[in-house]
């Protein structure tokens, strides 16, 4: 098969210009790129940790909006599914933006995800006397467990968004995406480019058009044929963000307090505990919490494990690459290898399975050994 190889992104030719002559190379003999890169030691004894989180999903996309209860305004966003780190920059700025709108001075912040903590951080540094409030702080949010790849995915059904949010949405993407840039490589904040591949046996619907505009994805190339990532026939390869929520949630935890923000822990149990908050103006960064709370029932759990590997050094590319055996993903951070894949919808558990376990160690191994085969 003959390899074809369309290359975009800024600074590159544009996108209608390459689809309609698209480069194409003639299969070479030469070494693969990827057979220089270093493989996963994928192995049981390797696991540091194996950690289950549930995604908050809405099949109608998050919760971004207001809505006046009683003496209060609440402002909603929650239901970010699986792209919640991914957004913030974009959804918390708005939600800041609708609460500084009330034009009060106190607000009360509901959630110390990183949907919280976001918001609390804009709406401090604006000046805002701001408390948080959750029953979850981080290192125990769901936040926390995340992967994390700044990518956005897993958050809507194409069936149930009008042409208005995804428009609406297209730019918060942006924004987020922008919102991100300047903590790249910023000490402590544990954000840092990776070499990206999304990996498909057929030709990804989105294959031209990657989620918020191409020029959100430093190095874009798209090829089909030989040469890609562990032999599979379509490849989109760029530079992605990877953000590791450990060091990420508490930097900007910290950046939240040295605003003024102030953090009590507590746990809400129904609306008249909200409603009996001395702020007259909340933000609800519940995520999942949210069903319950303000009665949506409409948000649902999309279960995810991860297993952690021993970190490596030498690894600077990460993957996602369907299998026969489900769905891989592999992200690199500093202080370990995270090794993903799974999305149970409608699943509640949080203990780990030892079945994906198992899956996911050695599927990784498989790809990992096609390095130095
Ligand atoms: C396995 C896995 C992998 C993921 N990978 C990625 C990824 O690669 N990229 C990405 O962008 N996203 C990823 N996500 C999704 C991401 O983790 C979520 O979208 C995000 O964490 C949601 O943030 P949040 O602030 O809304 O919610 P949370 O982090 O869940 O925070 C909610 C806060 O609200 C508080 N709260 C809830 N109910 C109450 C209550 N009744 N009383 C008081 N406090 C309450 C909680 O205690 C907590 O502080 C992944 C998730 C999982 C599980």
């Amino acid at each position: 098969m003959q390899r074809r190889q369309f290359i975009t992104g800024a600074g590159a030719m544009s996108l209608a210009a390459c689809a309609s002559s698209p480069s194409v190379r003639e299969p070479t003999a030469s070494k693969p790129y990827w057979k220089n890169f270093a493989p996963v030691r994928s192995d049981m004894s390797r696991v540091t940790r194996t950690l289950v989180g549930l995604r908050p999903y809405r099949p109608q996309g998050y919760r971004l909006d207001w809505e006046v209860m009683g003496e209060k305004t609440v402002v909603h966003s929650y239901g970010h599914g699986g792209c919640g780190v991914t957004m913030s920059w974009g959804t918390s700025v708005v939600a800041a933006d609708y609460a500084s709108d009330t034009g009060v001075e106190d607000v009360a912040v509901l959630g110390c995800g990183v949907q919280g903590l976001t918001a609390a951080l804009v709406l401090a540094r604006r000046g805002h006397n701001v408390t948080i409030y959750a029953e979850d702080l981080p290192p125990h949010t769901t936040s926390n467990i995340a992967g994390v790849l700044w990518m956005p995915t897993t958050y809507y059904d194409d069936n149930e968004v009008t042409p208005e949010w995804l428009s609406w949405n297209r730019k918060l993407i942006r924004m987020a995406w922008l919102g991100f840039i300047p903590y790249v490589n910023r000490p402590g904040y544990g954000v840092y480019w990776a070499d990206h591949h999304a990996l498909s046996q057929r030709q990804p619907n989105n294959w031209n058009a990657l989620p918020g505009g191409n020029d959100l994805y430093p190095e874009l190339s798209l090829t089909e044929g030989q040469g890609n990532l562990f032999d599979y026939p379509f490849q989109q390869r760029f530079k992605a963000m990877i953000i590791d929520p450990d060091y990420y949630l508490d930097a900007i935890l910290k950046d939240a307090q040295l605003a003024g923000a102030r953090i009590e822990q507590r746990s809400f149990s129904d609306l008249s505990d909200v409603m009996a908050l001395p702020q007259s103006t909340i933000v609800n960064c519940t995520g999942l919490g949210a069903g319950a709370l303000f009665g949506d029932d409409t948000i649902k759990p999309v279960r995810g494990q991860l297993t952690h590997l021993l970190p490596q050094k030498d690894i600077t590319y990460s993957y996602v690459a369907p299998t026969s055996n489900g769905v891989l993903y592999m992200f690199p951070r500093k202080t370990g290898i995270v090794l993903g894949g799974t999305t149970d919808y409608g699943e509640w558990g949080r203990d780990p399975n030892p079945d994906e376990i198992r899956r996911m160690v050695e599927g990784h191994g498989e790809l990992a050994s096609r390095i130095s085969a």
